[in-house]
């Protein structure tokens, strides 16, 4: 199974680590979120998507958003901490009419993952020691065909319906 995988290979890389693989699928991320000091979505569906920001708002809890498909990679802070912190659905309306686009049809550059999943750790990492300035408030887009990095500010929305 996917979980035993991925539990398997942090392992490997540190038996340090403890890994609590759950094999089921979840709506509500309340209890989880209420547990971590940070969170990190490495998902790649909106609903679930939103599920984990609802759930780091409503307890005041840093999100690291990454997303990666064909060769474009966003990572985001979303200090849900700090009460001037846009979330994930001020960025990314619930609300609005988005195209699923499914890895498994569009694919993924698979560099790109490693990239993406790399810049959460570190964003991570920084927000665990309060080293710095974290990406809250800022969306950093890769355009890895044409290795072209951008970063673009994200405003809260005062009529965001989930942290507004
Ligand atoms: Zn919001």
């Amino acid at each position: 199974m996917k979980v035993d995988a991925a539990r398997s290979a942090l392992q490997s890389v540190n038996p340090d680590v403890s890994v609590v693989a759950l094999h089921k699928r979840l709506d509500d991320f309340s209890n989880l979120v209420a547990q971590a000091d940070v969170v990190l979505d490495c998902t790649d569906n909106f609903a679930t998507r939103h599920a984990i920001n609802r759930a780091c708002v409503q307890q005041r809890k840093p999100l690291v958003s990454g997303a990666a498909i064909r060769f474009d990679g966003q990572v985001s802070v979303f200090d849900m901490s700090r009460k001037d912190s846009p979330c994930y659905s001020c960025l990314f309306s619930e609300d609005a009419q988005v195209e699923e686009v499914a890895c498994s049809t569009m694919g993924v550059f698979a560099p790109l993952t490693g990239v993406v999943g790399a810049m959460q750790a570190m964003e991570t990492l920084k927000l665990i020691a309060g080293i710095g300035e974290s990406l809250n408030g800022r969306l950093m887009i890769l355009d890895a065909k044409n290795a072209d990095w951008r970063t673009v500010r994200v405003r809260k929305d005062a009529g965001c319906k989930v942290c507004g």
